[in-house]
């Protein structure tokens, strides 16, 4: 998919506003536009790729940083104490929506298990 017509490669480029909360030269996490929880945040590689069905084994360190770059941004928004959830929907069954690679980090409630 030419990043064009991504909203995570636009936003990753500056070209969308987002509430950007990390970045750095691999990847960035920015506020939900629809949060699900108190804390909603979305961890991107900067680099287009579709989702975790998609990365390969060159890609083993990017998907490393992906986890804890998610774990950093929990920490600083004081969720650790409590727990919280980091989730990568895949495909459509998985219910995802944007097709750029994203962790969801929920927190501040309770979850429930299973998922929906
Ligand atoms: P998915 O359903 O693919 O797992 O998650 C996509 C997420 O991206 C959804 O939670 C949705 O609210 C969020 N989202 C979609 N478009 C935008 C956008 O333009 N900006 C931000 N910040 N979030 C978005
Ligand atoms: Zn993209």
């Amino acid at each position: 998919m030419p990043s064009e017509d991504c909203v995570f490669c636009r936003i990753a480029q500056g070209e969308l506003p987002a509430t950007v909360v990390h970045e750095d030269d691999r990847a960035m996490a920015f506020e939900d536009l629809n949060p699900q929880a108190p804390e909603h945040i979305l961890v991107i590689p900067r680099r287009h790729t579709t989702s975790v069905a998609s990365l390969e084994e060159e890609d083993r360190e990017l998907a490393g940083h992906l986890v804890l770059v998610a774990a950093r941004v929990a920490r600083e928004r004081g969720l650790d104490s409590s727990g919280y959830r980091v989730v990568a929907n895949v495909g459509e069954e998985g219910g995802q929506t944007v097709p750029h690679l994203h962790l969801h980090v929920l927190g501040g409630r309770s979850m429930t298990w299973p998922p929906g």
